[in-house]
């Protein structure tokens, strides 16, 4: 693809104020792209994208893509949806709505404009996995009735459909499974863990661990993800099926605690709170597809990517004296 195509191309991310939305907006810009960020402002914020207010390229629209809109765009990156599970569970019709009205006017709208369009799936359709680690034939243990049924169902529903309207009407769908992802722009009051021990930490608050602190995730640093995001819009060749992306190391969320206390320096307590109903016991991507058809894996290990990420808290917090940053220091 020439340099000129690249450049022409209008790009509509949505979700684009969220966490990897705008670390999206940044790559495509970078990468010469017109962007339009589409949000509503819900679970984003407006510093996550305050730097791209301005750009010749960047545009930004306040919208709920639970409905429908019409916008001159060549690819569409559909990212609307609240990805913590506080924020989810707190208006669980609207997640769902969001997901699957959501999927339906965008898949409408790529349709419209014969524009390839990516969906970020989550790992969350496997549920609580019985197969492990988790390949992307495996279809999952999802409980349909409960807490986090809104989220976990909405995204199979918006899998179904980027499914049929690929068969249906031939758009070009792509769909990721994104494994836990974090870093910079995380918002700290989200709930989600990782965000909430580095916190903690920082705060010199107790270290909350919802269970044993057995269950495991594997954390994939944002700039492994976004490059995941770009080569999967830009296969040449459309994959048969979603793809996963997420980092292939598995810690314990008490693993997790434990490098988070040892990279700030901090000497929190750790409490153990009850577990959240049907929270997955362990999770784990298989990437072997990615590997093969996107030449892509996760590089950034759990470390390097919390120093960062504790770095970025830190001076969001005004907290600049963490072991972290007294090793960057020297
Ligand atoms: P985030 O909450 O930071 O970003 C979501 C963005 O979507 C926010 O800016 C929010 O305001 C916007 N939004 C929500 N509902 C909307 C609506 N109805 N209309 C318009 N905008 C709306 O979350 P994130 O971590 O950046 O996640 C982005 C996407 O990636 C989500 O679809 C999420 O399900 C998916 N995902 C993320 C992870 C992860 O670990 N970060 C894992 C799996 C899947
Ligand atoms: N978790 C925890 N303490 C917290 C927040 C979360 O122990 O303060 C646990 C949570 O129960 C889950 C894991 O950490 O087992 C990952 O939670 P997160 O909300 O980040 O993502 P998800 O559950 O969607 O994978």
């Amino acid at each position: 693809m020439s340099s000129i195509e690249l450049t022409e191309k209008t790009v509509l991310v949505t979700g684009g104020a969220g966490f990897l939305g705008s670390h999206l907006c940044d790559r495509l810009i970078a990468d010469g792209r017109r962007v339009i960020c589409l949000d509503d402002f819900s679970t984003g914020r407006h510093e996550n994208i305050a730097h791209l207010i301005g750009h010749e390229r960047f545009e930004l629209i306040e919208h709920d893509v639970i409905h429908p809109i019409d916008l001159d765009v060549q690819e569409i990156y559909n990212l609307a949806c609240p990805a913590s599970p506080p924020q989810y569970q707190a208006d669980p019709i609207k997640t769902n709505k969001t997901s699957v009205l959501g999927a339906i006017n965008m898949l409408d709208l790529a349709h419209s404009k014969g524009a390839r369009i990516l969906q970020a799936s989550t790992s969350e359709v496997y549920g609580d996995p019985e197969v492990h680690p988790q390949p992307e034939g495996y279809w999952g243990n999802v409980n349909p009735i409960g807490l986090r049924s809104c989220y976990d169902e909405g995204k199979r529903c918006a899998e179904t459909l980027f499914f049929d309207y690929k068969r249906q009407l031939g758009v070009d769908i792509r769909v990721a499974r994104i494994f836990n992802t974090y870093g910079p722009r995380m918002d700290a009051q989200d709930g989600r863990v990782v965000s909430n021990f580095i916190v903690q930490a920082l705060l010199g608050e107790d270290i909350t661990i919802y269970g044993y602190g057995s269950q495991t995730r594997s954390f994939c640093f944002v700039d492994d993800m976004i490059e995941g995001f770009v080569r999967l819009m830009n296969a040449p060749v459309t994959p048969e099926a979603p793809v996963n992306l997420g980092n292939e190391g598995e810690f314990t969320m008490l693993e997790l605690a434990e490098r988070v206390l040892n990279l700030t320096g901090a000497n929190s307590n750790i409490v153990f709170l009850p577990l959240p109903s049907d929270d997955p016991t362990r999770r784990r991507p298989d990437t072997s597809s990615a590997r093969h058809l996107l030449d892509w894996s996760a590089e950034i290990p759990l470390e390097r990517g919390l120093a960062s990420t504790v770095a970025y808290f830190a001076e969001q917090l005004g907290k600049s004296d963490t072991a972290v940053t007294r090793r960057e220091a020297v």
